[in-house]
């Protein structure tokens, strides 16, 4: 059959027309549009990279398609797109790029944040010589694209390792075979990595990629150990403390790096988590560090509840729960969460104590977060000045037009009496 006069290989891309809801979206710079707002997509193949038109046939970009996500559209790029492989290169080359510039004394750091870096469903992290990708799309997961990821990682980064690690419920949402973490390439997929390293006084953390449970670590709180560990001091409890990231960086850090002419070092730093495995990876990294922690195994809400019953007090105290709202419907109850942990942390606090309070969940905004804690302190009777107020740290970029991609939030808050 003869080919139609301007047939070119970009024309044999499947396209997908939007409703005008779609097209709005696009225009407002998110990269999302739910399968609700595609107006037309007719044989278009799981995880394809298709033309997207709006209802009259106007070309509006290229987009990353996946057949049985609620997000059936992806937008990587508002032109057209001759090489995906080639094109998700030059934009791992850019997002490395961008940490050269803005990420300084850490072995450890997101190197890919999915739509942040403009690749949506990828994920890198970078623990020294380790690198630990996550893929979440239909489109990332294909051979040609997985083999480019490998490859322009390793041409960039020179690691001993790269470990794949697979969040199992995510493939089967994507429709995607099941795979088990593994080493995907090189030799090595454990090592030790440091964070903050000015002075000489960085802190160490082990790391195991192919660990049974999450492992890894918060990279997103990097800049906020950091930061709170300007102010912390006396006695320390950590809540929520995972593998010990702000108990760790109190005791190494605390004394260095004082910004408050009251902080001193910190007398005592105790970890509390409910998660045993997490707990005893943390003794692992005080002990790499020099230093000898109390951690504590428990429920935080029972232990906070019992620790403010009996009078307990504190001078530093760090809040870092999971996320409590993974639904908008779970907000409510999220609020009553955040609530609760404020006000004990808070009534627990000595004069001139420091509260660290994080919330890392997307559906609690931040005039949300604020809220919440200022009705904690006023149930509390006490007033606090916000030293600081933080989000993630910078190599998990945030884009302007997409607020799903702004998460954390993290307070330093000062008790003034
Ligand atoms: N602050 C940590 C990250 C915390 S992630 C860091 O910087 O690395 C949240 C932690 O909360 C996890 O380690 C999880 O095990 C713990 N957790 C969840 N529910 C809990 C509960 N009810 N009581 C105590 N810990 C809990």
């Amino acid at each position: 059959m003869p080919k139609k006069p301007g047939f070119s290989p970009e024309h044999a891309e499947p396209s997908v027309k939007l409703s005008a809801r779609g097209v709005a979206r696009l225009q407002g710079r998110h990269p999302w549009v739910y399968r609700s707002d595609v107006a037309e997509a007719n044989d278009v193949p799981p995880g394809s990279l298709v033309r997207v038109l709006d209802q009259r046939g106007k070309f509006l970009g290229t987009a990353l398609y996946s057949s049985s996500s609620q997000i059936a559209i992806r937008v990587i790029s508002h032109g057209s797109v001759a090489d995906l492989p080639a094109l998700v290169a030059e934009r791992i080359r850019a997002g490395i790029g961008y940490r050269k510039e803005l990420v300084s004394n850490t072995d450890a750091y997101r190197v890919i944040f999915s739509e942040g870096d403009f690749l949506p469903g990828l994920i890198v992290d970078r623990y020294n010589d380790v690198l630990c990708l996550q893929i979440l799309t239909q489109a990332m997961d294909a051979a040609p694209v997985r083999e480019v990821i490998l490859q322009t990682l390793r041409e960039e980064l020179q690691p001993a390792g790269i470990v794949e690690r697979v969040d199992a419920r995510i493939r089967e949402l994507e429709q995607l075979p099941p795979l088990a973490s593994r080493l995907l390439w090189g030799e090595k997929s454990s090592t030790v990595f440091a964070m903050n390293s000015t002075m000489n006084s960085g802190v160490r953390f082990l790391y195991d990629g192919l660990e049974g449970q999450k492992t890894g670590a918060f990279l997103d709180q990097r800049e906020n150990y950091a930061a709170a560990a300007q102010y912390a001091h006396g006695e320390v409890l950590d809540v929520f403390c995972y593998q010990g990231g702000f108990a760790l960086h109190f005791a190494v850090q605390s004394a260095v790096h004082s910004a408050l002419h009251t902080a001193a070092k910190c007398s005592s730093v105790t970890g509390v988590d409910s998660s045993r495995p997490a707990l005893e990876l943390a003794e692992k990294n005080a002990a790499l560090n020099g230093r000898e922690l109390e951690w504590i195994e428990a429920n935080a809400f029972d232990l906070l509840r019992e620790y403010a019953a009996s009078g307990r007090r504190y001078d530093t105290i760090v809040l870092d729960p999971p996320a409590f709202a993974k639904t908008k419907r779970d907000l409510e109850k999220a609020l009553g969460g955040y609530k609760e942990l404020n006000l004990r942390a808070m009534k627990m606090l000595r004069p001139g104590g420091i509260l660290v309070t994080c919330s890392c969940s997307y559906h609690v905004g931040v005039a949300d977060f604020f809220e919440v804690v200022a009705d904690a302190a006023r149930d509390a009777h006490k007033s606090f000045r916000v030293i600081e107020n933080r989000g993630a740290a910078k190599d998990h970029p945030m884009l302007l037009n997409v607020p799903e991609t702004s998460y954390l939030k993290c307070l330093i808050l000062s008790v003034s009496n």
